[in-house]
């Protein structure tokens, strides 16, 4: 058996999407900028895909900005309001501890350039709060960018509770809702959202191409220099093809939103369940304000690399947030951000399962999780001190 657990890190490209993009290889290959034919056509395409964008997302389309993915988005939406803010004597930005690292990087650069950052922590469920929020805010604060769903636990945060207090104290409010897109739903207006971040790859689009939904009073800073495009402010030739696959995708995605969720939450949860039976196991994040496909465990006793090893020889292919995929040795710094121990937070395992996903896959996913953590706990010297009573354990059998 093949499984494909890892729709996180990215997804198959749908057929709708790929059909989408081959003509604006083939024949409407010109560039948006000409101005003959096949470049004003192209043109036309590129502005039809942001308001069909902006339609998805509930905003107008001069608030779309095509980007070459979320990093790139999360990048200009935190450097524009850091600029913003700093013009008007205001150098403090608020964030959690567990975003994604094109947010994380981004703010400890910020933070040279002399911008306080106040990382909030994560509550134990993976949740940060309104209130810790409204808290943190103060008279110089430029801007609050919280996660929409984190991309390792797959918890949900408040984001239209947070989005009201950042109205109501006048901060900008940006969330990198790369995981949440096709997955909750997600409405810029009633969420009370200012910008957002998407990347078209973790919804059956293409790699390398994304979105920044900025409002329209937002003076944008440019990251890439050069050409006039996308109203001056991202230089370069738009990747049409990209552009127009993503666009397929977004609306495919978001339209499918209720029989993605009534098809996957009974998986999810019976797959939570299956892998909550192994001893001294523990979900991370809170079991209902997460998105439906996200799973993921902690072992005691376990090395995330060793498990992913053995699960892609049966077919599995999943992911650890530590070490190896990082290329550190330090374990992921979102389940130490919801306080998991050093030691536990080696033995991790995400499970991100997919449109595609079947009742036999999560049987087999069940199966073979508790096959192998057996079989390296046998081989662990850490496991038997632990049985020998000679370490304590964190988790309770
Ligand atoms: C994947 C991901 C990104 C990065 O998107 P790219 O298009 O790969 O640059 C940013 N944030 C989150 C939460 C992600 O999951």
């Amino acid at each position: 058996m093949k499984i494909y657990a890892d729709n996180a890190a990215t997804t198959k490209m749908s057929r709708d999407a790929i059909d989408a993009m081959i003509p604006y290889m083939e024949e409407i290959y010109g560039n948006p900028s000409s101005l003959y034919e096949i470049g004003q056509i192209a043109k036309e395409s590129l502005e039809n895909a942001r308001a069909r964008v902006a339609k998805v997302l509930n905003c107008e389309p001069r608030e779309i900005y095509f980007t070459s993915g979320g990093s790139e988005a999360d990048n200009q939406a935190i450097i524009s309001a850091a600029k913003i803010g700093e013009r008007k004597g205001k150098k403090h930005i608020i964030s959690t501890k567990f975003e994604h690292h094109a947010v994380l990087h981004t703010l400890n650069k910020l933070e040279k350039e002399g911008f306080e950052i106040t990382l909030l922590d994560v509550h134990s469920n993976g949740v940060v709060t309104a209130k810790q929020v409204e808290d943190a805010i103060r008279e110089d604060t430029a801007l609050v960018t919280i996660m929409y769903a984190n991309n390792e636990i797959g918890t949900v945060q408040p984001i239209e509770e947070i989005g009201k207090v950042c109205r109501e104290k006048n901060v900008f409010f940006h969330t990198d809702a790369v995981q949440a897109i096709g997955h909750v739903p997600v409405d810029v207006q009633k969420d009370n959202i200012d910008m957002l971040s998407l990347s078209a790859h973790k919804f059956h689009g293409p790699k390398g191409v994304g979105v920044l939904y900025a409002k329209k009073n937002i003076f944008l800073s440019n990251i890439i220099e050069g050409g006039a495009q996308e109203r001056g402010k991202r230089a370069g030739t738009e990747n049409l093809p990209g552009i127009m696959g993503m666009t397929v995708a977004l609306e495919k995605a978001v339209a499918n939103l209720d029989n993605y969720t009534v098809k996957l939450l009974p998986l999810r949860d019976k797959l939570i369940a299956g892998l909550d039976k192994i001893s001294y196991s523990e979900l991370n994040g809170d079991r209902d304000a997460r998105v439906p496909g996200t799973v993921n465990f902690c072992f005691e006793g376990i090395e995330g690399e060793s498990l992913l090893l053995l699960l892609d020889d049966k077919g599995i292919s999943a992911s650890s947030g530590s070490a190896c995929t990082s290329g550190s040795l330090d374990p992921s710094h979102v389940l130490l951000a919801i306080g998991r121990p050093h030691e536990v937070a080696h033995g991790s395992l995400r499970l991100s399962l997919g449109e595609d996903t079947t009742e036999e896959e999560i049987d087999y996913i069940i199966k073979s999780v508790s096959e192998v953590v057996d079989y390296l706990r046998n081989m662990s010297p850490f496991w038997r001190d632990l049985v020998n009573g000679k370490r304590p354990h964190v988790f309770a059998e």
